[in-house]
C-alpha cells in the first residue's frame, strides 16, 4: 500500500561519493544505540562532534568539506565506514526479526504508542525525565525485536529547558529555540509534496499541527508541531514546551496529542490494532477513536467497547503532579461541541473522566484512560499494589486486589546504556550472540568467570572517564562563564578518580529526597573526609520550573556543596541530560536512591548503573524491591510494601550505617594487586542477576504477551502497515 505521507529528502548537501551514505545514517537514530556509528562521525572531527552535542545532522551541516574529502581517502576510515553501514543494512533488512519468527501472522498489525515525551538522545531534547527515557527505550527495543510499532509524540520547539545554577544555588531555566533543520527529524509531506498537517478544534478556532518523522531503526516516530503558519500566534506556541503549568494551554496540548495524534496516524494511512497509552496525557486519543466509530454509525456504548478492547494503558506514578486532571468547567469549555459527536450529553461525557475526591470533582486523564482501556499496568510489583489502591474507587464493587491493573516492571534498553568498554568485556566472556539474548539469565551466568582484574580495569577506566569529563565541563564554566571559583569546586574541580564515588541523579522532585544523605551533615563530612578512604557524592538533576519546593531542595544541596568543609567532595552538576546520565551511570561506584516510600513507581537509573557494574544503594521501593537479593547491592530499611513507615531520621541512620560499616570498608579492602575482590564479587552478582530481567528486552516481551497480543489477535483480517512511509530519503 502506498502511504499518504513520506519524509522529505535529507537535504544535507552532497558528500564525497564513497561516503555519501553518512547522511542516511545521520537521519536514523539507530546510531544512538550503536557506538561504532557514533565513533565514525566523531572520528572525522572530534571537536566539532562535541560542539554539535553529538548530533550528526548538525555535524554534517557544519563539517568542513576538506575533512570529508580527507577521510573519503583514508583506508582505515573507509573500513570502519563499510563495516558500520553493513551492520546498519543488515539490521534494516532482517526479515527474520524475533517478532516475525514468533508471530509471523501479526507482522502487519501495527501497534500505536503514544507518549508526551521521548528520551532518545541528548540532541533531541524532547524529554524531561524517566517517563521520556522509558518511552525512548521502549521504541528502540520494539525496533530491535521487530515489533510493528509506530510512535506518536511532540516535537517541542523549545524542548526541555537547559539548567543553569546561580552562585546562590538558584535554578535558572533557559529555553532555546530549536532549529529543526539541524535535528535528526524530517518534515512529513503529503502526496502533493506540501507539509502534511492535521487539525483539531479548540474553543472558537481550529489549530493545525504538522508532522515530523524520526527514524528509529526499523520503525518511525511521528512528532506533532503546532508552529504552523495560519495558526494564531498563541497556538503556534502550544507545543513549544513540555508540561506547561498553564491550565488551558496544557489541556490544548493534550488535545493536540490525543486527538491530533489519532488523526495523524490516519493521515499517514495507519490502522493500528493495538493502542498503547504511555501515561494519561494522550488519553483524548480514546475519545477520538470512539468518535470515529460513532461517525460510522455505532452507539457510544458500542464504540467505547471497541476502543476498550484494543487499548492498553500504563500508569507511571502515584505522585499527583504526574496524574493530570482538569477542572470540569475547563473541560466543558473545550469539549462542548465535541461530546455531541460522541452521542453524549454534558454529564455522560464528563463521567468518562470524572474523579470524585474529598475536595470536589475533576476530569482526570488517568481515569479516562482506565475507563476506556481493557488492560492497564503499573510499572513495578509494588507500584501495582499502590495503583490498585489508588484507583480502587473506579471499581467499587471489587476487592482491592481485584482492581484490573497488573504490573510490568520497567527495564532499560541495554544497547543504549551499556558503556562500550563494558560491552567489549562482555564480548570477550559472554556466549556469542549475547546482545540478542540479553533477557536470557543463562547468558549472564558467564559473568562469574570474568577475571576480577579485567572487570576492575574497566570499572576504573569508566570512573576516570567520568571524572575527566566533569573536570572538562568545570573548566568550561570557569573559562567561558566566569563563575565564582567556589562554583568551580562545587561543579567537581576537585573530584578524585580513585575515591569511592556515589551518584544521585534524577529529576529534582521533593519526594525523591536528594537531601536524605545530607540530613546529618557532620556525620556525612566525617565519611567524606577520612584520610585513606575518601568518599565523594555527585548530584545532578532538574527541578520542574514551577516546582518551588524542588528548587529550594536543589539550592540546599548546592549550598552545602559550596561549603569548604566538603573539600570539593560534594558536587552538583548542572544541566542533567542523557549525555551526563550516560557518564554517571557508567562511571560511579554506587547509585543512591532514597525516595519516600511507595512514591517511586519503578525508577530505571539504578538499572543503568547495575548493567555497567555500579552497585545500588536504595530503599526497597520500585524496581529495587524486586531486584535486591541480599548480595547484589544494598537495601536501606525494610520492605517498602509491608513495613510501617519509618521516620526519615531512622532511614538516614540506616543509610549512614551501611556506608560506614559495609560499603566504604568493602570498597577499600584491596588484595595484593589492589583489586577489591569482595566488591568485584558484588558487581558480578549485580550484573548477573539484574541485567537480564531489568532490560526492555524482557519488558517488551511481557508487554507483548500480556497486553499487545490479546488486542492484536482480536482484530480480524490483516491490517495494512504502510512500511514505506518510513523508508529513509
Ligand atoms: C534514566 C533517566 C532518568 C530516570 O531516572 P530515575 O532514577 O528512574 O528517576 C531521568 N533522567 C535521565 C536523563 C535518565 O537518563
Amino acid at each position: 500500500m502506498q502511504p499518504d505521507g513520506r519524509a522529505a529528502p535529507a537535504g544535507l548537501g552532497t558528500f564525497p561519493r564513497r561516503i555519501e551514505r553518512l547522511g542516511e545514517l545521520a537521519y536514523n537514530l539507530w546510531w544512538t544505540w550503536n557506538p561504532s556509528a557514533q565513533r565514525l562521525f566523531r572520528r572525522i572531527d572530534e571537536s566539532l562532534w562535541e560542539q554539535a552535542g553529538h548530533n550528526p545532522v548538525y555535524f554534517l551541516r557544519n563539517i568542513k568539506r576538506p575533512l570529508l574529502n580527507a577521510v573519503a581517502n583514508e583506508r582505515s576510515f573507509l573500513e570502519q565506514y563499510d563495516q558500520v553501514l553493513a551492520t546498519f543494512d543488515a539490521y534494516l533488512a532482517a526479515e527474520q526479526t524475533w517478532f516475525a519468527g514468533e508471530h509471523a501472522d501479526l507482522v502487519r498489525r501495527p501497534i500505536a504508542y503514544f507518549s508526551s515525551e521521548y528520551g532518545l538522545h541528548e540532541s533531541l531534547p524532547i524529554y524531561a525525565g524517566g517517563l521520556g527515557v522509558l518511552s525512548g527505550d521502549h521504541l528502540k527495543q520494539a525496533s530491535d525485536l521487530g515489533l510493528p510499532m509506530v510512535g506518536v509524540g511532540f516535537l517541542y520547539t523549545r524542548g526541555y529547558f537547559r539548567q543553569r545554577i546561580s552562585e546562590d544555588g538558584w535554578q535558572e531555566a533557559l529555553y532555546e529555540l530549536l532549529d529543526f533543520n539541524n535535528l535528526p527529524v524530517r518534515p512529513v509531506t503529503g502526496r502533493d509534496g506540501t507539509p502534511l498537517t492535521v487539525s483539531v478544534n479548540l474553543p472558537g478556532r481550529d489549530v493545525a499541527a504538522r508532522l515530523w518523522q524520526v527514524r528509529l531503526g526499523r520503525l518511525s516516530l511521528y512528532l506533532l508541531d503546532s508552529n504552523v503558519e495560519g495558526n494564531a500566534e498563541a497556538d503556534r506556541e502550544l507545543t513549544s514546551r513540555l508540561y506547561t503549568s498553564e491550565l488551558e494551554q496544557r489541556l490544548s496540548q493534550e488535545i493536540v496529542l490525543g486527538i491530533g495524534g489519532v488523526r495523524a496516524l490516519r493521515a499517514l494511512g495507519y490502522n493500528p490494532t493495538a493502542w498503547h497509552l504511555n501515561e494519561g496525557h494522550s488519553a483524548f486519543a480514546l475519545l477520538e477513536r470512539a468518535r470515529e466509530y460513532v461517525a460510522a454509525g455505532r452507539t457510544f456504548a458500542e464504540a467505547s467497547q471497541r476502543v476498550r478492547e484494543t487499548t492498553l494503558f500504563t500508569t507511571h506514578t502515584p505522585v499527583p503532579a504526574g496524574n493530570d486532571e482538569f477542572p470540569l468547567w475547563v473541560v466543558e469549555k473545550f469539549f462542548s461541541s465535541y461530546w455531541g459527536e460522541l452521542g453524549l450529553e454534558r454529564d455522560s461525557f464528563l463521567d468518562q473522566g470524572r474523579n470524585r475526591q474529598a475536595w470536589g470533582e475533576s476530569f482526570s486523564m488517568p481515569v479516562l484512560a482506565l475507563r476506556l482501556s481493557s488492560r492497564a499496568n503499573a510499572v513495578s510489583e509494588l507500584h501495582g499494589h499502590v495503583a490498585r489502591r489508588m484507583w480502587h474507587a473506579l471499581w467499587p464493587d471489587r476487592d482491592e486486589s481485584q482492581v484490573p491493573i497488573t504490573h510490568i516492571t520497567n527495564g532499560i534498553h541495554s544497547a543504549t546504556w551499556l558503556a562500550r568498554q563494558m560491552g567489549a568485556l562482555f564480548d570477550r566472556h559472554l556466549p556469542e550472540g549475547w546482545r540478542e539474548r540479553v533477557d536470557d539469565p543463562l547468558v549472564w551466568e558467564a559473568v562469574r568467570r570474568i577475571p576480577d582484574s579485567e572487570l576492575w580495569a574497566v570499572r576504573k577506566h569508566l570512573k576516570r572517564k567520568l571524572v575527566a569529563y566533569i573536570r572538562e565541563r568545570t573548566r568550561r564554566l570557569w573559562l567561558t562563564d566566569h563563575v565564582h571559583p567556589v562554583q568551580a569546586l562545587a561543579a567537581g574541580a576537585l573530584l578524585d578518580p580513585y575515591a569511592l564515588t556515589i551518584g544521585f541523579a534524577r529529576r529534582f522532585a521533593t519526594y525523591k529526597r536528594a537531601n536524605l544523605i545530607l540530613s546529618d551533615f557532620d556525620r556525612l563530612l566525617r565519611l567524606l573526609n577520612r584520610p585513606n578512604t575518601p568518599v565523594q557524592i555527585i548530584f545532578a538533576g532538574k527541578a520542574h520550573p514551577a516546582d518551588e519546593p524542588a528548587k529550594r531542595l536543589l539550592q540546599e544541596v548546592y549550598r552545602l556543596a559550596k561549603r569548604a568543609e566538603c573539600g570539593g567532595r560534594l558536587v552538583f552538576l548542572e544541566d542533567y541530560d542523557l549525555n551526563l546520565a550516560r557518564y554517571l551511570v557508567q562511571g560511579v561506584d554506587v547509585w543512591l536512591n532514597t525516595p519516600l516510600p511507595r512514591q517511586e513507581a519503578s525508577g530505571t537509573s539504578g538499572q543503568k548503573a547495575a548493567l555497567n557494574g555500579g552497585l545500588n544503594l536504595s530503599v526497597l521501593d520500585g524496581w529495587w524491591r524486586e531486584g535486591y537479593n541480599g548480595r547484589n547491592g544494598w537495601a536501606i530499611g525494610e520492605d517498602g510494601l509491608t513495613a510501617p513507615e519509618a521516620p526519615p531520621a531512622a532511614e538516614a541512620t540506616a543509610l549512614y550505617e551501611l556506608l560506614e560499616n559495609e560499603i566504604v570498608p568493602l570498597y577499600y579492602k584491596r588484595s595484593a594487586d589492589n583489586v577489591p575482590g569482595e566488591w568485584v564479587a558484588r558487581i558480578k552478582e549485580s550484573i548477573r542477576t539484574l541485567a537480564p530481567h531489568f532490560s526492555t528486552q524482557r519488558m517488551l516481551k511481557d508487554y507483548l504477551r500480556e497486553l499487545y497480543l490479546p488486542a492484536m489477535q482480536l482484530a480480524g483480517g490483516a491490517q495494512p502497515l504502510p512500511v514505506s512511509s518510513s523508508s529513509p530519503s
